[in-house]
């Protein structure tokens, strides 16, 4: 049974819609903004709030058919149904498809009903064969396959649905949190958090992570990654059946690996153990030297991928974009139509364009994959060759990606904040080495000459140095900006809310919270990480990346998301909304790991980092950028 059948333009006008009932939620709307617009048309699925949205394109007049149904009540017959509807319905109105004056195509319902009778009796006749040939006869979404593309958005690698769910009590996690983190404000010194989560909630919260990402506009993912137990859902948490979401596993029992364990601060143990050898004081020595390397010497000037402060571009830029984002799809008459075959060679070199910038080869493979469904079956234009219309595609596919959904404008979002009695947060999170701590005291800079009082929070209290190195970065920032520490070992979680408090009651507009670096796959460190943020709730979680990272990008972002989404107790868990670009001077023009992020993620570069002095900080130029890429 299907639930709702929507006939509409790529330019979102609605020609024909038959809805058996009323939807929760805003499926179509869902299509439209997540693959519709993020191209990622070469999908074949859509799952979102319990329904599956399929669809078919008709890309010379610009059409979509989408059939809407349950996820848990599969009609046989969905794919066949989209395939005879469009065809049923160009038959139809060919001649008067492009006539604006045409707008009631209310008497296709009459054909509707015949092709949807026709359908339920061919799949009915086909389970009828199969069984009389003694075939299992379940016949689920799996006979779309006749019409799948390459993939489909699903979230069939969850644990099935009889897998035990566990009491609701069980949670104990928002009531839990919030005493605890009351407790926490009221008795400040090394207070830690406890924050166990059950097996089950966290396959709880995976499941909520993954179907959450699946409305929202989320981020397909593959499989690439060769370590065993490796998380691939990426943010977005929208997979295919080629490469479906693939959550982190723990070790056969959920335990941490021993190893890990003495990384592990988010329990009591840990913090007694570890020694506090906090140096208090840098010397005037290290402060110069820092000085001479961040704030003396030369700063990047030779950069034109990105410019100083582009936000503005980058708004005017996405509400551009997005408001004539079909008008490529639009008008493309009278010439050759094109098929799969003339887009091969083309969009394989384009393909091997995208590698050679460093974006990873997944995305590479899913952006080529969509604009080949949004090219097939157009007419091109005249005066143009395949090779120019595919570039353009991929330009426009590119742009789209890339183009902030919101104003990431960090120094607004602070103004807006003053005043509410506490200070805006930013957390850095990211791996070793990165440029963590130095991009978080660049990002400090840009906010002391936007007038702002900044706080640091030293909270890698695990890497001997961190403190220190922050310390010096203060000294050389200078006195509208403070250290907040509590030496090595500490809670992280704790040492953050303490901070957070100090900056409230000293009037601080702003704390930036320093991470210690970890890999994504060591569990104990990302526990940690998703209860400094959780009891935290940070204003922006920034994830801090190498630009020289190429098919390592996917894997960390996707891996850092699904563990801060398994970790936290929240039905709502805070994930990565922002990216630091780092090394940015070092990769040339292989600019592609900006586009595997915020492919992954869905959230953009907020900040992209140029060099090693303070004044090395950049914001993201588009279509700079989508110019280097397609080089
Ligand atoms: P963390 O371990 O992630 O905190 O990394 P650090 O902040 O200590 O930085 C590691 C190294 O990367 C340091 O030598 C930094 O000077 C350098 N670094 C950070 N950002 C940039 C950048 O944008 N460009 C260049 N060339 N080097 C950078």
């Amino acid at each position: 049974m299907i639930d709702d059948f929507t006939i509409f333009s790529r330019s979102g006008l609605i020609l024909w819609r038959k809805s058996f009932v009323k939807l929760r939620g805003n499926p179509l709307g869902l299509l439209v903004q997540t693959v519709l617009l993020e191209d990622r048309v070469a999908l074949a699925e859509l799952v979102c709030d319990g329904y599956t949205v399929r669809w078919v394109l008709e890309n010379e007049a610009g059409l979509v058919f989408s059939v809407i149904y349950q996820t848990a009540l599969p009609p046989a017959y969905a794919a066949d149904l989209l395939v005879s509807v469009k065809a049923a319905f160009i038959d139809k109105y060919s001649s008067v498809l492009g006539d604006s004056n045409v707008d009631d195509f209310s008497d296709f319902s009459v054909v509707f009903e015949s092709l949807l009778n026709a359908a339920e009796d061919r799949s009915l006749s086909r389970a009828a064969a199969l069984r009389s040939a003694n075939v299992c006869p379940t016949i689920s979404s799996d006979a779309m396959s006749t019409v799948a593309t390459s993939s489909s958005w699903s979230s069939s690698s969850l644990p099935s649905a009889d897998t035990e769910v566990p009491e609701t009590s069980s949670y104990r996690g928002n009531s839990k949190y919030h005493s605890l983190k009351d407790e926490a404000a009221e008795q400040c010194d090394d207070n830690d958090v406890s924050h166990d989560l059950s097996e089950d909630t966290i396959r709880q919260n995976r499941e909520a992570f993954i179907r959450r990402k699946q409305g929202s506009g989320g981020r397909p993912k593959k499989s690439s990654s060769k370590a065993a137990g490796s998380s691939r859902s990426l943010m977005g948490g929208l997979s295919s059946t080629s490469d479906r979401l693939e959550v982190p596993k723990r070790n056969a029992l959920g335990s941490i690996p021993e190893e890990n364990e003495k990384l592990d601060f988010s329990d009591d143990k840990s913090q007694e153990a570890v020694t506090d050898n906090i140096a208090r004081y840098v010397s005037d020595a290290e402060v110069a030297r820092c000085r001479e390397q961040h704030l003396d010497a030369k700063p990047n000037t030779a950069y034109d991928i990105i410019s100083a402060d582009d936000d503005q571009a980058a708004d005017s830029n996405s509400s551009n974009v997005r408001g004539k984002v079909f008008d490529f799809f639009k008008g493309l008459a009278g010439m050759k139509m094109l098929t799969r075959t003339d887009l091969e060679r083309p969009l394989s070199l384009f393909r091997d364009v995208l590698i050679g910038k460093n974006v990873a080869q997944d995305i590479a493979d899913r952006l080529i994959e969509s604009v080949a469904s949004s090219l097939e079956g157009k007419r091109m234009e005249s005066l143009t060759t395949v090779s120019a219309t595919v570039r353009q595609a991929l330009d426009d596919a590119l742009t789209r990606i890339l183009t902030p959904r919101q104003s990431v404008d960090i120094v607004a979002e602070i103004a807006a904040k003053r005043g509410t009695g506490r200070p805006y947060v930013i957390a850095f999170c990211g791996v070793n080495g990165v440029g963590k701590s130095t991009s978080l005291a660049k990002v400090c800079y840009y906010l002391l000459n936007n007038n702002c009082k900044v706080m640091i929070a030293a909270c890698d209290t695990f890497r001997a140095g961190a403190v220190e190195q922050l310390r010096t970065h203060v000294r050389c920032l200078g006195e509208n900006a403070e250290l907040f520490d509590r030496g090595y070992g500490k809670d992280a979680a704790s040492v953050a809310m303490d901070a957070i408090r100090k900056a409230r009651e000293h009037r601080f507009d702003v704390v930036l919270v320093d991470t210690a670096g970890r890999m994504q796959d060591n569990e104990p460190l990302m526990r940690a990480l998703s209860k400094l943020v959780e009891v935290n709730q940070p204003d922006r979680l920034f994830f801090v990346g190498e630009a020289l990272v190429g098919n390592d990008a996917v894997d960390q972002l996707s891996k850092f998301n699904a563990a801060l989404a398994d970790h936290q107790k929240s039905a709502k868990p805070r994930l990565i909304d922002g990216i630091v670009l780092t090394k940015f001077d070092t990769i040339d023009d292989k600019v592609g790991a900006a586009v595997s992020m915020v492919y992954t993620t869905g959230q953009p570069i907020v900040f992209v980092g140029v060099g090693q002095t303070y004044m090395d900080l950049r914001k993201v130029n588009t279509k700079s950028l989508v110019k280097a890429l397609l080089k």
